[in-house]
């Protein structure tokens, strides 16, 4: 047994090998933390000098002539959030916290009706369970306080909501898949710090979502598409949405002639503050997209993550201080985050996400009315907010949807699912435990029969690694190829059942993102 201050658990093989976004910084908070980051070599890729804004249909574009102030950019960094997450673990280093990469958290380690640490995975099981030669048991690591920030639809954070009830009386949460791509194309075409955003083409407008393309460089951008996920029309693939957002022609005439370099993939939370359930309890607090701050209006989270990390340590300092780390103390953090403009950024675009889930016409004209009179509870979200607990997990007859046309790739803008993989640097162990469980039975009643019949089994489209296929000889069976996973944890958020488990796999597997 061995103390240290502050320990960080990444099941990444390194610091920021799971971080993946846009992105467009917002630098407040991380002037607040470090307001020397540009002289300690901060990786910023860019500055947003030109942005716009555009409706898509199939063939055309239309560009809105000027773009609301919440959505601007002017003058803010565009990072790659993997190499943003890699450079902040050093400093966390050199500030001295320890940083376990490579270590799966499985479990919050609750004792008396609190939390006193986490649980790590074993690792050298094999396939089925048994002991490889390699084998080593998962380690308890306790502390006073532990902070969970795993980011969208985190494993430990849904136990934690269940255990603690921490959600009840807040709006159903909200997800989208966000996939992106970082191109090399030739100089010429876009200048550096250039960015668009679109709505529309190939989304029909009753599905939330969009593109957007960032240039990190003349020569390297950032490519990517999000895409609503909705179990109960759950037909959308959204790695096929990006290849159709590549082929439009005002994408495909920027990478033309380029290559892509990186793909991947990573959900996204966007219920905004209606959503957000209660952000500590016991020897715990919740952080970033863990608690559900993300604001949808600005397409930006990473701020408020980092923002919300602050207050827990400001809180937790407090806490040791006083020698008093108890469930009251720990209250504290509430208090701060609803003090700090953090909060305050999100009650102004509170409710921005729900109102796109009327359609797209519905949800722009409530985001006017917002933008008008910031952080009003309108009735037609209101509304929205009905619709979309109890009954939605139903499977409604007008949201039903039936699989999109086939989609051939060329191979010079489009790709397959299996050979973007490549560029993801996903790899796991291949001999130990699937760790996307299904239930035998389940397997048998709900995939090989009423989800085949009534969705034709969406989890072959809505997973963005060919994760999952249906293989007909010798005889019907559903193949889980789990070492392609990406752990983007959007098949236990699209899957219309409920019935498949993500469990964390062996520390160091999954994807191996550098400029993402
Ligand atoms: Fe994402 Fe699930 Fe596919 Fe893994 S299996 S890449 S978590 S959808």
């Amino acid at each position: 047994m061995f103390d240290i201050d502050v320990a960080v658990v990444e099941k990444g093989r390194h610091a920021g090998a799971h971080l993946l976004s846009g992105a467009v910084l917002d630098p407040r908070a991380l002037e607040e933390l470090l307001p020397d980051y540009r002289m300690r070599d901060c990786p910023l890729e860019a500055t947003v000098r030109r942005e716009s804004l555009w409706f898509l249909t199939g063939k055309n574009k239309f560009a809105f002539p000027a773009i609301p102030e919440p959505f601007r950019n002017d003058g803010l960094p565009i990072v790659s959030l993997s190499r943003l997450g890699y450079w902040m673990a050093a400093e966390a280093e050199k500030a001295g916290a320890a940083i376990f990469t490579g270590t799966a958290a499985i479990s919050p380690l609750v004792e008396n009706g609190a939390v006193c640490g986490l649980v790590t995975g074993d690792t050298g099981l094999d396939r089925q369970g048994n002991r490889r030669p390699d084998y080593l048991a998962g380690t308890e690591l306790r502390a006073k306080v532990t902070v969970f920030g795993e980011g969208a639809a985190g494993t430990l954070a849904e136990k934690l909501q269940k255990t603690f009830s921490l959600n009840s009386g807040s709006a159903p949460q909200l997800h989208e898949t966000g996939v992106k791509e970082v191109w090399r194309i030739p100089a010429g075409r876009i200048g550096c710090g250039e960015i668009l955003h679109s709505f529309g083409y190939p989304l029909s407008p009753d599905t939330y979502g969009g593109g957007w393309l960032y240039a990190y460089s003349e020569t390297e951008l950032s490519i990517g598409f999000v895409t609503a996920i909705n179990p109960a029309a759950p037909q959308a693939d959204p790695h096929r949405n990006l290849q159709l957002f590549k082929r439009h022609p005002l994408v495909a005439s920027l990478i033309e002639g380029g290559a892509p370099l990186e793909y991947g993939a990573k959900t996204i939370t966007s219920g905004g503050l209606d959503a957000m359930g209660n952000l500590s309890g016991p020897g715990f607090l919740m952080t970033g997209e863990s608690a559900g701050m993300l604001d949808m209006q600005r397409l930006k989270g990473i701020h408020l993550a980092m923002k919300s990390g602050m207050l827990a340590a400001e809180t937790i300092f407090e806490a040791l201080i006083r020698n008093d780390c108890s469930a009251a103390m720990l209250q504290g953090y509430r208090k701060r985050f609803r003090n700090s403009w953090a909060y305050e950024e999100l009650q102004a675009a509170r409710q921005f996400r729900q109102g796109f889930e009327k359609g797209l016409y519905h949800g722009l004209l409530q985001a006017g009315l917002q933008l008008k009179f910031p952080g009003l509870s309108l009735p037609l979200t209101r509304f929205g907010k009905k619709e979309a607990t109890g009954e939605t997990a139903g499977l409604k007859k007008k949201q039903k949807r039936t699989a999109p046309p086939p989609f051939r790739h060329d191979g010079l803008l489009t790709f397959s699912k299996q050979e973007c993989l490549y560029r993801s640097g996903t790899m796991h162990e291949e001999n130990q435990p699937c760790h996307l469980k299904i239930n035998p039975a389940d397997m048998t009643e709900i995939c090989l029969g009423r989800c085949r019949e009534e969705h034709g089994n969406p989890c072959t489209r809505f997973c963005p690694a060919n994760v999952y296929e249906f293989t007909e000889t010798p005889e019907p069976a559903l193949k889980i190829s789990a070492s392609n996973c990406l752990h983007c944890k959007t098949c236990m958020l699209a899957d219309p059942y409920g019935i498949i488990t993500w469990t964390p796999p062996e520390g160091g597997g999954g994807p191996g993102y550098t400029i993402s």
